[in-house]
């Protein structure tokens, strides 16, 4: 995984990043290198490293990041064909970056998994 936490930046505006959406807990970015028609990342603002640091204290994250991601999808008029939305965790998950994140992607039909 990267050391350096990219996403950070990005929450923090430190660099540019084409974010479609922001409030207190959560934001949303279009992904750099997008595989999908639809590919937008949504995390906590707050340093979570993976999903293996969600606990009785933090979970509601979850929920607004998941409530985030299906509004997004409404916006984006992508709620009626469908969308996937995925959580990659560590190494055999194929986590790049070391901040909780979800991929939603869709505007095409997806394969099986
Ligand atoms: P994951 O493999 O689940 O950790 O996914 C990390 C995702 O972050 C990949 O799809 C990358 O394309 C994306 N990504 C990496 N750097 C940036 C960036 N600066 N802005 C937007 N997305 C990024």
């Amino acid at each position: 995984m990267e050391k350096n936490n990219i996403f950070e930046k990005i929450i923090s505006r430190q660099i540019k990043s084409d974010i479609i959406f922001q409030d207190k807990r959560v934001t949303a970015f279009k992904d750099i290198r997008p595989k999908y028609p639809v590919h937008i990342l949504i995390v906590p603002n707050t340093k979570i490293v993976s999903s293996n640091e969600i606990n009785e204290n933090n979970k509601y994250i979850l929920t607004d990041i998941f409530f985030t991601a299906i509004n997004i999808a409404k916006k984006m008029g992508i709620h009626n064909s469908g969308y996937r939305l995925i959580l990659n965790c560590n190494n055999h998950g194929r986590q790049e970056i070391p901040h909780l994140h979800v991929h939603l992607i869709g505007g095409e039909l997806l394969k099986n998994i």
